[in-house]
């Protein structure tokens, strides 16, 4: 099928990127990867007048250290460069575990970080990475920068904060409580397919008990969510199966997921149970705390 009509721009600097955005505000679509907007206009379920392609932007690109132990990745980081880099496996183990459940290889090439993020489906991995990491979104507008941590940044289903006019620059993501054991789990009729459910989690664990909690929820809501419930109810147990069961039922205490041809809000809702319970099990293995 092809696309609707519309204007190219492929801007080589970000501020000339911004400037297109800033004079064409909410007829103007990025164009990043293409994995998810180039089917959309395909279907004609976006019919942007201006096409904004940050493809020839270098300074997008890039992933670095930060913070110590954290990591920063240019929005136009490609989802299969962050899966090969050996900073994003130290610093940010839980996006190197979740990245490969994304679509496949092919996919993987093309799309990016940023516009995984920027698109902000509800049954995507990395918002839920973004969301368990507490990664900060710089997003940029002729105006201003902004820094927006997470929780603030998905707004529901394929919404984000960001106003038309601006531009997701870089994703950053710190590394955590030191000793902490990170792990993502999810659950897909086919490999490559979309999750219908998937759990990313961090422990870390004193002296026998948890210490920390975190827990991030896809395909259960109209955007990834924290299970805050699910995180208190943990700290301070004993590192055990018992704990780790009673905190995957909480965690989906109250969950309305959506039914669909996939599968039912029941279903969904005891695979996030599921999720959950793996997750949790191999986070605290690898915060040492074995089961
Ligand atoms: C067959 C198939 C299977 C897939 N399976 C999965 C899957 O299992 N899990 C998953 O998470 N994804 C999946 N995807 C989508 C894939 O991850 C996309 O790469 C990703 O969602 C969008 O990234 P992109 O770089 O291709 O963005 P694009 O498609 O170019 O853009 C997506 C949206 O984000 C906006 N945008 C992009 N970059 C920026 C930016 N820097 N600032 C502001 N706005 C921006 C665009 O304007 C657009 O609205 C799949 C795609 C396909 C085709």
């Amino acid at each position: 099928m092809k696309t609707p009509a519309f204007e190219y721009h492929a801007p080589r600097t970000i501020d000339e990127a911004l400037a297109l955005l800033a004079d064409y505000a909410d007829d103007a679509k990025v164009l990043a990867g293409g994995q998810s907007l180039v089917p959309l206009l395909a279907m004609r379920l976006a019919r942007p007048a201006q096409l904004v392609d940050i493809n020839e932007i270098d300074d997008l690109g890039g992933i670095h250290p930060i913070n110590g132990t954290g990591v920063a990745l240019g929005a136009l980081t490609r989802e299969r460069t962050a899966e090969h880099s050996p900073l994003v496996a130290e610093r940010a183990p839980v996006l190197a575990e979740a990245l490969p459940y994304i679509g496949h290889v092919s996919i993987r090439n093309r799309g990016t970080i940023g516009g995984s993020i920027a698109h902000a489906d509800a049954s995507a991995e990395l918002p839920a990475v973004a969301v368990v990491t507490g990664a900060e979104m710089v997003v940029r507008s002729a105006r201003a920068e902004r820094v927006i941590p997470a929780d603030d940044f998905f707004v529901g289903h394929f919404t984000t904060s960001m106003a038309d006019d601006e531009l997701l620059t870089e994703i950053r993501i710190p590394s955590g409580p030191d000793g902490a054991g990170w792990a993502f789990q999810e659950v897909a009729r086919r490999h490559g397919d979309f999750a219908l459910v998937g759990v990313a989690t961090m422990v870390t664990i004193t002296d026998g008990h948890v210490g920390e909690a975190r827990i991030a929820m896809m395909g259960v809501a109209d955007r990834a969510v924290r299970a805050s419930e699910a995180e208190a109810s943990l700290v301070g147990q004993p590192v055990d199966a018992a704990t780790i069961d009673a905190a995957s039922h909480v965690a989906i205490r109250g969950l309305e997921p959506a039914s669909d041809i996939h599968g039912s809000a029941e279903f969904r809702r005891h695979l996030a149970g599921v999720a959950t319970r793996r997750a949790l099990t191999a986070a605290v293995e690898r915060a040492g705390g074995a089961q």
